[in-house]
């Protein structure tokens, strides 16, 4: 079975231990490769690696950072085909979405950085006999920690902005999907990243990530995962003072106005409720609707995910892929168990599915519940997975009132075409990204990030550039 390594000091590296983790292709069922399961020593290997080179790193200009990041960028659209197939057999997404969401997004990800830094500016204050500018210097050695369901798609957007602020990255990605990761290391030889720039460490959370998250020399880590390992990471953090950017959970609502443009909404619904098999942190899983429409809507939406085939990732005409862990199947299968005995009653789906010839891979059937109050712990709790929830409301102040109900707030999305209505809910809901008459459209210079429970700080555009530098002020006096 292929074993893959780290990437340490510009070089494929063994763990020091040899020991591995199995990984599993999630549309069999079966074990395909070994992961290392890293440790201290690995970290330190890659602490002195990136600490060696941080100095010429960051002091090389800027032209040369955004060369390496557009090359990287060349480089992974060139193996578009393997990369995608890669991420697919990790993950279970179909081969058809990685191709053309995961992997082209990770390349948009490296050239917008490459891009990017070159318009970063800081600001200055005039005194009336002196001057003061803020310089921005990169803060040293720092972290990112990406997890599973996006996983070249969110690993290079934290290593983008951090290398080309000038930091040296330990990036450890999830040791469900590291696949995709190790292949990027590979491209970095062939980019001739230098020596350091970026090591890449893999290994489970309990391991690599907690060695990283406590380890005095990193001075900052970028997290995305579950709400529950980010408040692990920030009690961690915290006592020594380093800097985080939390990215986790959601439980996203839908509000669905009877104005709204009817088709339009219903096509989007379908892929804000099922697109990866429901694991984008972004999708919508309690989806309102205007009571007037809510009975048309029930019927085209049921009919619609019916016809949704679920199948072999390899398969083009599979709209489902396979979910990506034995552990994250059983939960999802869990949560539909007890939506059932908190009243729930299942529309379509609600189990999981065997495709012929990879029946012990892990598939579950789009789901869609309704009858569930707002507040039980099915609409409260992240599920992650193909299983959204309808409701109907009656009032703008009802279905708020629904929206804002749960711990989490990173997005949402609002169907209407009423602008005032649309302009007062934006305002209103607890989010960190309001969609109106669309969903999951990027710009990638907006600031990206969560309220409440869902997450601590914002990416995208300056606002990773600024997490990644530490401003100072210098004052000078004529
Ligand atoms: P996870 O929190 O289990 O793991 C994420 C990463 O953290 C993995 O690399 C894992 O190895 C590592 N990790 C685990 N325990 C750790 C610890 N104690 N210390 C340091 N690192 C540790 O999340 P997951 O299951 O991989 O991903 C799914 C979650 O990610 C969902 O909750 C989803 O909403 C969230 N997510 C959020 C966003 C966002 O932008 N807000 C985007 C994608 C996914």
């Amino acid at each position: 079975m292929t074993a893959i390594s780290n990437y340490i000091n510009g070089a494929l590296t063994p763990s020091v231990d040899q020991e591995y983790l199995d990984l599993f292709d999630p549309s069999t069922g079966k074990a395909y490769a070994k992961v290392p399961n890293s440790n201290l020593k690995d970290v330190e290997l890659a602490i002195e690696a990136a600490e060696e080179a941080f100095a010429s790193w960051s002091k090389s200009s800027i032209d040369q950072r955004s060369a390496f990041l557009t090359k990287l960028a060349d480089l992974i659209d060139a193996n578009l085909e393997k990369l995608a197939i890669a991420e697919s057999l990790d993950n279970g997404k179909p081969v058809w979405l990685a191709k053309k969401v995961d992997i082209p997004r990770a390349s948009a990800n490296l050239r917008f950085y490459a891009h990017a830094i070159t318009q970063f500016a800081s600001i200055s204050h005039k005194m009336v006999d002196a001057i003061n500018f803020t310089l921005r210097q990169p803060l040293g050695v720092v972290a990112t920690i990406s997890p599973w369901n996006l996983p070249l798609y969110l690993f290079t957007w934290k290593i983008a902005p951090a290398l080309a602020a000038g930091n040296t990255v330990i990036a450890k990605p999830s040791e469900v999907t590291p696949m995709s990761a190790y292949l990027l290391s590979k491209l970095c030889i062939e980019a001739g990243l230098p020596k350091g720039a970026l090591n890449i460490v893999h290994g489970d959370g309990i391991r690599v990530g907690k060695e990283l998250t406590k380890h005095p020399k990193i001075k900052a880590i970028s997290f995305t995962g579950s709400t529950r390992v980010g408040q692990e990471i920030a009690k961690t953090a915290a006592p020594v003072f380093k800097k985080t950017s939390l990215e986790l959970g959601g439980k996203n609502p839908n509000l669905i106005f009877a104005d709204c443009d009817y088709d339009k909404m219903l096509t989007y619904t379908l892929r804000s409720s099922f697109a990866n098999q429901g694991q984008i942190c972004l999708c919508g899983s309690r989806i309102f609707v205007e009571r007037k429409i809510y009975d048309r809507f029930k019927k085209d939406f049921v009919q619609r995910t019916q016809s949704m085939k679920v199948g072999h990732p390899s398969d083009p005409e599979s709209k489902l892929g396979s979910i990506v862990s034995k552990p994250h199947y059983d939960k999802i299968l869990s949560y539909i168990a007890l939506a059932k005995q908190e009243g729930g009653h299942i529309l379509t789906g609600g189990h999981a599915v065997h495709p012929k010839g990879y029946e012990e891979g892990w598939y579950i059937a789009p789901t869609i519940i309704e009858n569930l109050p707002y507040d039980c712990r099915t609409n409260q709790e992240e599920i992650f997975g193909p299983v959204v929830s309808i409701m109907p409301f009656d009032t703008e102040e009802e279905v708020l009132r629904y929206a804002n109900s749960t711990m989490y707030g990173l997005s949402s999305t609002i169907w209407t075409q009423n602008l005032s209505r649309a302009h007062r809910l934006a305002e209103q809901i607890h989010a960190g990204i309001v969609w109106i008459n669309t969903w999951l459209h990027r710009d990638l210079r907006t600031p990206f990030g969560g309220v409440k429970n869902s997450g601590v700080g914002r990416e995208g555009g300056f606002e990773a550039l600024r997490f990644f530098t530490e401003p100072k002020n210098v004052c000078i006096q004529y």
